[in-house]
C-alpha cells in the first residue's frame, strides 16, 4: 500500500482530496449506461484526488506518483461511458478541470488547456472572431476538450468533418510522459494518434490546438415521419445536398421521441412518428424546406419560429448518447450499441436491422462524413433482457456487415475504437515505462502475447496502417 500521507506531504501546494466519499464521486464516469460494466466497475475508486492548475504542477503530481509506483488516471468532466476515466488500480485520479485558459485565437485555430469546458471555449472563439469548433461531442456543456480528444470520438459537426480520427481534426498536443523525470512532448499529424482515444494511457494532455470553423447561429429542426426508413431515405438524402450547410442530422425511431423527449413531446403528434433531427445554417432553410415539402417530410419544430426556447434543450442534446441518455431516464432497463452501417449500402443494412429486430432494437442514426463517403453510425437503443441477448444482436449486426463498437467494454481493444499496434506500444514503453497511466485499459500492454492483428474493425486504425 502506498503511503498516501508522505504522497500529500510531497504535493503540497497542489490541491489535493482524500476524503473517500469525494474521491469515489470523481472515480465514476457514465459507466452506468451499461449494465455489464455496471456490475463489473461498481466498486471501482481512487486514493486521492489531485487537481492541478499548472501543467508544472502536473509534471510535480506525475513525479511524486512515478516515485512512489502510484497510478494515475487523467479525467476531465467524467462524462466518458465505458469506464475509460475509473481508476482500476487505485491510486491519483487526476482532476484537469481548473486546466480551463484559453491561450490564444488565430484565424482557424486556438490553443487553450485540456481542463476548458467545450461550450465554454465556443463562447470564447465565437466572441473573439465568429468561430467555433468544427464538431464537438453532446456533452459539450459539460465535458472538457482534453477529455473528449483522449476519450472521445466524433458528434455534432461530423456530417461535415469526420471525427477526432481524421487528420488535420486535431493540431497539436502537449503531453507530458510518466517518468522519473516527466518531459513535455508536442505532437503533431501522423503521431497525435498516439494519444488520441488512448484514454490517457501514455501521456498527460497539458495543452490543445484545435481547428476551428465559422460559426453560425445554427437552427434546430425536427422533421417528423410516420414511417423510420422514410425518415432515413430523407436523411440520407440530405446529407447527400453539397450546397447545404448542416452540422447535425440525426435520424430516431418511433416511439423514443414521443416517449422520452418531454420538452419536444408537445411538438410530435403521435407516439408513433419517428423524427429527423437536424441542425442548419440559417441561410441554407427556405432550401432545406424546399426539399423537406418534396421528400413529404413535416416540420414539427423550428427554434428560429417558437415564442421562446426557454426550457427546450438544444437539439444536439436529443441526439448522439443523449438519446439513450433521455431513455434511461424514464426506463432504466435500456441500454445501446454503437454500430456502423458502412456505405454505400448504409441505407439497406439499417433497413435490414429494423426488419429483424423492431422494437426490440428502436433506431437512431447520427449520418457522418466517413473517409470521404457520407454514411452513418447508429446509437440504437437496445431493451436489454439478458447478456447473452446483447451478443446475440452484436453477432447478428456483424453478421450482416454491420461492425458494432463495443461500449459494454472497457479496455481500448475490446471496444473496438482504437486499435493498438507495436508503435503505440513503443511509444507507451517510453512514455509510461512502469505502466502507471490509466491502467488496465490497454490489453497489449498487460498481455504481451495480446495478438495485434486479429483482424477486427477499428474506428481508430493502427499507426502502422494509418494512411
Ligand atoms: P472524461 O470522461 O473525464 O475522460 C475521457 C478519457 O480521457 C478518460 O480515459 C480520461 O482518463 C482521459 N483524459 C481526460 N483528460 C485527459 C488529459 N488531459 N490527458 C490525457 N487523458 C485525459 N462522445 C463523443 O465522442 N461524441 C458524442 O457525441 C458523445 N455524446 C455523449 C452523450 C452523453 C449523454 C454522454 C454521457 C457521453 C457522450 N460522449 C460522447 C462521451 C463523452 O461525453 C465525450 O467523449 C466527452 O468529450 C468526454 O469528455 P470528459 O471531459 O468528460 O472526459
Amino acid at each position: 500500500m502506498a503511503d498516501y500521507a508522505k504522497i500529500k506531504q510531497e504535493l503540497e501546494g497542489i490541491a489535493v482530496e482524500d476524503n473517500p466519499a469525494l474521491v469515489r464521486q470523481k472515480s465514476r464516469d457514465f459507466y452506468w449506461y451499461s449494465p455489464i460494466l455496471k456490475e463489473e466497475l461498481d466498486s471501482v475508486t481512487g486514493d486521492l484526488v489531485v487537481s492541478p492548475t499548472t501543467e508544472e504542477e502536473v509534471i510535480r503530481t506525475l513525479k511524486v506518483a512515478f516515485a512512489h509506483g502510484v497510478p494515475v488516471t487523467p479525467r476531465g468532466a467524467g462524462t466518458g461511458n465505458y469506464g475509460q476515466a475509473m481508476p482500476l488500480s487505485g491510486g491519483i485520479v487526476l482532476n484537469l478541470i481548473n486546466m480551463n485558459k484559453v491561450k490564444e485565437i488565430h484565424p482557424g485555430r486556438v490553443i487553450c488547456e485540456p481542463g476548458i469546458i467545450i461550450a465554454e471555449l465556443d463562447r470564447q472563439t465565437k466572441a473573439h472572431s465568429g468561430q467555433e469548433l468544427r464538431f464537438h461531442p453532446s456533452t459539450a456543456q459539460t465535458a472538457t476538450i482534453g477529455g473528449f480528444i483522449a476519450g472521445g470520438s466524433g458528434g455534432v459537426g461530423s456530417i461535415h468533418w469526420g471525427g477526432l480520427r481524421d487528420l488535420g481534426n486535431i493540431l497539436r498536443l502537449r503531453v507530458v510522459t510518466m517518468e522519473a523525470e516527466p518531459r513535455v512532448l508536442e505532437l503533431t499529424a501522423w503521431d497525435l494518434q498516439k494519444v488520441s482515444h488512448a484514454y490517457g494511457t501514455n501521456g498527460i494532455i497539458t495543452e490543445v490546438e484545435m481547428p476551428l470553423a465559422p460559426a453560425y447561429d445554427w437552427v434546430d429542426v425536427l422533421v417528423g415521419y410516420d414511417d423510420f426508413m422514410d425518415a432515413v431515405r430523407f436523411a440520407d438524402t440530405l446529407a447527400h445536398k453539397n450546397g447545404l450547410l448542416l452540422k447535425e442530422i440525426a435520424p430516431i425511431a418511433a416511439p423514443i421521441p414521443y416517449d422520452y423527449f418531454p420538452r419536444h413531446k408537445p411538438f410530435i403528434r403521435h407516439r408513433g412518428q419517428s423524427i429527423v433531427v437536424v441542425m442548419i445554417a440559417p441561410h441554407a432553410i427556405d432550401a432545406f424546406t424546399a426539399l423537406t415539402e418534396r421528400m413529404k417530410g413535416e416540420i414539427l419544430f423550428r427554434s428560429d419560429k417558437v415564442e421562446s426556447m426557454k426550457g427546450i434543450p438544444h437539439a444536439y442534446e436529443l441526439g448522439w448518447n443523449h438519446t439513450t441518455l433521455r431513455a434511461l431516464k424514464v426506463d432504466p432497463s435500456f441500454t445501446y450499441l454503437q454500430v456502423q452501417y458502412p456505405s454505400p449500402d448504409h441505407v439497406a443494412k439499417v433497413g435490414k436491422m429494423v426488419e429483424i429486430f423492431g422494437d426490440e432494437v428502436p433506431g437512431h442514426l447520427e449520418f457522418i462524413k466517413f473517409d470521404g463517403n457520407i454514411q452513418c453510425a447508429g446509437l440504437p437503443l437496445v431493451r436489454y433482457t439478458t447478456k447473452e441477448r446483447l451478443e446475440e444482436i452484436i453477432k447478428i449486426h456483424e453478421d450482416h456487415g454491420c461492425p458494432i463498437f463495443n461500449p459494454h467494454r472497457y479496455t481500448l481493444e475490446e471496444g473496438g475504437m482504437k486499435q493498438t499496434d507495436e508503435v503505440q506500444l513503443a511509444f507507451k514503453k517510453e512514455t509510461d515505462p512502469k505502466g502507471l497511466l490509466n491502467p488496465g485499459k490497454m490489453i497489449a500492454w498487460e498481455n504481451p502475447d495480446f495478438d495485434f492483428k486479429a483482424g477486427k474493425n477499428y474506428l481508430f486504425p493502427g499507426l502502422q496502417s494509418f494512411a
